[in-house]
Formats: structure tokens, C-alpha cells, sequence
């Protein structure tokens, strides 16, 4: 294959980003996933290990609420964190004089100025990352570089559409496919960093939140995945004990005495209050604000309830193993099986608290969602070789055509639905990463996007492919031309191979530690 999906993305995509390779919220993205050595070392050479990152406040203010860490004497520290790429950025957007910022107590950056090392400031520990990540920059910043995608409300067929529709159906599966395989790469990568940061379980954990939040409520169901770790929940037999303090630490538990709540969900309630009135003082820095959960744009059967309720019956401890157990012997019937067995009796039924019923009887986790959750879940953390995982994914189902599938299927073939011969599980998320990469990368995507020119070099015959891809459009040439030289005004023709570092890892000098399946040392619960 001449050009791979790969390596275009990395040529053009990443080229053409607007700004700084690393920004602030790649750091952002980072810190909330916790994806560095824990303990941290600060600038003055204290180790601080870190409870809880804090909540993402995406309003003014500091970049993280209310984290906690212990220092060595045994203290235990809460209060705010600051993000930013260079520690003098404190002082030059003018945090030191805002009243806002007084609750700070760690500021963490990428790279120590060096005047600022020489006098640092007492009150705050000062934390540079440079050296103390879970995973290569690189990778970090090819897997975080676009924001999450959230569901448009609507979607009209693209520029390239037609194009990709003349295509002969083998040769545009072999592109979805491709930019499948460069999806899995990339999500096996994460879960590699996460499973060296958390340990195995709670890496899982968290990529099984992730994937029941759906685009909507990744987010925090990733925070309350975080700040609820499954070695804690595993050890509870009782599933109102694991439901309650899921429920609980999410902000969504409703107190029947002042919110209007369904006579059938009064007797569950209680039972759920009875344990977390005792339990909540010992999680008031977790807790997580009901106004981060998106719930009108969600579909009945998708409500967070339903899927916290599914999170504490898999939590169980018998159930848990078995299926991490699955997970990493990339056993997918039997995965996709512990699934499917989620159950229960009223949210089976109801979407809310407030007692709406479901059109019928419904499982915690219906089929497309099990079935996505193979790609999410079990495709990252399997324990096997490429080749052997292509060939399991080859045979597994595909999901519907709902949601950003659908919006995806909209925008690159002018349909609501994928054409039937690409529905390969491995095509389909080939096509959600095209429609992530390349549509949903800015606005106006269109007007400047390379994916016309790739198709066009992918449709000749290959003696007839040209050694050097297409030139760009003047428009995204304009944009940002060379990472490396800024004032260049044209691509220079692609090398031979994809550059794997970006420009900006020329200030790394050291090499970050090695990825292993090992578990944290210091994991991140109580
Ligand atoms: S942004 Fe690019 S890939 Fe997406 S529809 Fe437009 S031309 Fe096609």
C-alpha cells in the first residue's frame, strides 16, 4: 500500500492544526487521566502522591477543582490545580493578583522556566511533567489532540462523498479498514498508558465507563470511574452498597424529601440513602456536580442512571474478574455474555428517577452498545498480537447505524447508513475515525481538507501512483504550513516515512518510562 491511512494523517491532519502541537488541553487531557508516575516529583524534589486529580472545571477559573495528594510527613493536602505549558504562564496571565486561583495548591506545567526554579513560590508545589509521563508525548498527543466529539445535530453529505462512493466497494473497505486499524493502534495505546498508570483493572474500569457515557457523558462517567476505583467496589458484596456510592459520588441521587422522585423508586431510594448518608462525608472532595451530566440530549435507554446501574452490577465481585478475565483473553462471546447479563428489576424498566417507563422491558446494556464496548473495551486491553486480534474482529457483529455512526455515514456517503459490504466491525470504526480526523477537525472542514487528494491517489493503479502525494490546497497550506518552520507557505513533499516525534519533543532530552502491564504501585483510591 503506497499511502497508508496512517501516514496521511500524520502528513496533513497533524500538519495542518492550527497552534501549538502541545497545548494546554493536551496537558489538561492528561492530568484528568492521570497518565504520569504517581508520585510526582515536584521542583524543589518532594514526591507527592496524588489522590484524585480534581473535577474539570471547563468554566473561568482554575483548571482543576478540588484534588487531593499527601506529601511524605503523612499530610493530606485539597485544593485546586492549574495547568499550563510553561510555569512563568502563572505569572503572565496574571493568576498570582486573581482572587479566583487562592485555593491553588499544585501548579503543573510542562516545562520549569528556569527563573522561576531559582525562586519558587512557597504556598504552591510546583509540578513540571517533562520526564514523569506514563506514555511517549507523541502518542499522547496524536491520541488527545482533538477535543471529544460531540454529537451534531445535524449532518449533510461532504465534498468527497461521490468520490468515495465511485470507489470500487474492495478498495474503499481497504481504506475504512485501514483507518481501523490505525483506530485500534491508537486505543491500544491508551489502554497501554492507562494500564501502566492504574493498573489493569481500573484502566479497564475507566475504558468501560468511557464507553457507556457514550460522546455525550464520557466525561464524567471517565470522573466517576476515576474517583470511585473498581478495587474498591469489587470488594463489596452488596450491590446497594456499590449502587449507592456510584450514584452517590456521580451527584445523582436524588433526596425524595425535596425533589419529586416515582413511588416505585421511593423503597430503592431508601435502601440507597440508608448507606450513603453514613458514607458521603468521607467523599465530599469526589462528589461530582449534577450540572456535568448531559440528560436531555441522551435517549431514554442511554440515561446515566440506567448505565451507573449497569456499572454496579458488573462491579460485582464475582462478576468483575470474570470479566476482566474475558477482557484480556479476548474472549468476546463470553464478554460480550457478562454484558447482556446486567440486570435490574426497576431500572430494567424506568429511565429516570421520576419513574418514566421504557417502551418495553429493556437490558442495562443493549446489543449495538455491547457490541461497541468489544471495539472499546476488550479490542485495547487483549492480550494478543495484531494479526490474531484482526482476525477475532473480522468475525465479530457490527452495531446499528444510530447516532455519530450515522452522522459519519451522512457526511462521508450522503446516507443514513454505511453501504452493506462495508459493514465490517473494522470498517465502521475506520469510518468514525475519517469522520474525527478529517470532518469534524474544524469548521469549514471541507474547504481545506487532503481526503479528495488521497482518494484521488488511492483510485490509480499503483504503477500510476505518484512518489510524492498531491499537493495540498492553498487554503490549508496557508493555515500552518510546517510545524518546524512556521513561515514556510508550502508543504514540503512528504519524506518516506511518517515522522513518529513531533517538532515539539525536541525539548524532551529523556526518555519516558517504559509501558508495562504492571499495576500502579500507589493507586489512586482509598
Ligand atoms: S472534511 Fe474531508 S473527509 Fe470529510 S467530507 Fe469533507 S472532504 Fe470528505
Amino acid at each position: 500500500m503506497a499511502l497508508s491511512y496512517r501516514r496521511w494523517v500524520y502528513q496533513n491532519v497533524l500538519r495542518e492544526e492550527p497552534g501549538p502541537i502541545l497545548s494546554e488541553s493536551i496537558l489538561q487531557r492528561i492530568w484528568f487521566e492521570s497518565l504520569f508516575q504517581n508520585p510526582l516529583t515536584t521542583l524543589q524534589g518532594e514526591l507527592v502522591t496524588l489522590h484524585h486529580p480534581g473535577l474539570w472545571n471547563h468554566r473561568p477559573g482554575p483548571d482543576f477543582l478540588r484534588a487531593s495528594f499527601s506529601t511524605p510527613d503523612g499530610r493530606t493536602h485539597a485544593g485546586d490545580v492549574e495547568i499550563h505549558r510553561h510555569s512563568s504562564d502563572w505569572e503572565a496571565h496574571g493568576h498570582g493578583s486573581d482572587p479566583a486561583y487562592r485555593q491553588v495548591i499544585l501548579h503543573v506545567f510542562w516545562q520549569a522556566d528556569p527563573s522561576l526554579t531559582e525562586t519558587p513560590p512557597t504556598s504552591i508545589r510546583q509540578i513540571a511533567l517533562t520526564h514523569q509521563l506514563a506514555a511517549p508525548l507523541t502518542e499522547l498527543i496524536s491520541l488527545f489532540r482533538a477535543t471529544p466529539a460531540e454529537i451534531a445535530g445535524g449532518e449533510k453529505a461532504g465534498l468527497c462523498h461521490t468520490s468515495l462512493l465511485s470507489l470500487q466497494p474492495e478498495k474503499l473497505r481497504e481504506i475504512l479498514e485501514e483507518a481501523g486499524s490505525h483506530r485500534l493502534r491508537q486505543r491500544r495505546a491508551l489502554a497501554t498508558a492507562r494500564t501502566s498508570a492504574h493498573g489493569l483493572d481500573q484502566a479497564v474500569w475507566i475504558a468501560l465507563a468511557e464507553g457507556l457515557g457514550f460522546s455525550e457523558n464520557r466525561e464524567p462517567f471517565t470522573s466517576l470511574a476515576r474517583a470511585v476505583p473498581v478495587q474498591l467496589l469489587s470488594r463489596m458484596p452488596d450491590p446497594t452498597c456499590r449502587a449507592s456510592l456510584l450514584y452517590g459520588v456521580a451527584g445523582l441521587l436524588p433526596d425524595p424529601t425535596t425533589r419529586s422522585v416515582s413511588p416505585r423508586a421511593q423503597p430503592i431510594l431508601k435502601e440507597l440513602w440508608n448507606h450513603w448518608w453514613k458514607a458521603r462525608h468521607s467523599w465530599t472532595d469526589r462528589i461530582l456536580p449534577p450540572t456535568l451530566w448531559k440528560m436531555g440530549s441522551t435517549r431514554p435507554n442511554n440515561s446515566p442512571f440506567r448505565r451507573i446501574a449497569a456499572l454496579a452490577t458488573l462491579s460485582d465481585p464475582h462478576t468483575w474478574p470474570e470479566l476482566v478475565d474475558s477482557v484480556h483473553r479476548a474472549q468476546s462471546a463470553r464478554f460480550l455474555e457478562i454484558l447482556k447479563s446486567a440486570s435490574h428489576p426497576f431500572w430494567d424498566h424506568h429511565a429516570g428517577w421520576d419513574g418514566r417507563l421504557l417502551p418495553s422491558r429493556s437490558r442495562l446494556i443493549g446489543l449495538d452498545r455491547a457490541h461497541a464496548l468489544l471495539f472499546q473495551v476488550l479490542a485495547p486491553f487483549a492480550d494478543c498480537d495484531e494479526l490474531t486480534l484482526h482476525n477475532t474482529i473480522a468475525t465479530w457483529p457490527t452495531g446499528g447505524d444510530a447516532g455519530l455512526i450515522r452522522s459519519a455515514c451522512l457526511r462521508l456517503f450522503g446516507l443514513p447508513f454505511a453501504p452493506a459490504e462495508l459493514r465490517s466491525h473494522l470498517a465502521r470504526e475506520g469510518l468514525l475515525q475519517i469522520y474525527k480526523d478529517f470532518c469534524r477537525s474544524k469548521a469549514d472542514a471541507c474547504q481545506s481538507c487532503s481526503m479528495p487528494d488521497f482518494l484521488k491517489q488511492r483510485n490509480r493503479p499503483p504503477e500510476a501512483r505518484s512518489p510524492t502525494p498531491a499537493t495540498l490546497s492553498p487554503q490549508s497550506a496557508h493555515n500552518l504550513p510546517n510545524p518546524v518552520n512556521r513561515s514556510a507557505t508550502t508543504h514540503p513533499a512528504l519524506p518516506k516515512t511518517p515522522p513518529e516525534t513531533s517538532p515539539f519533543l525536541k525539548v524532551v532530552p529523556a526518555r519516558p518510562p517504559p509501558l508495562a502491564r504492571r499495576r500502579n504501585p500507589h493507586p489512586p483510591g482509598r
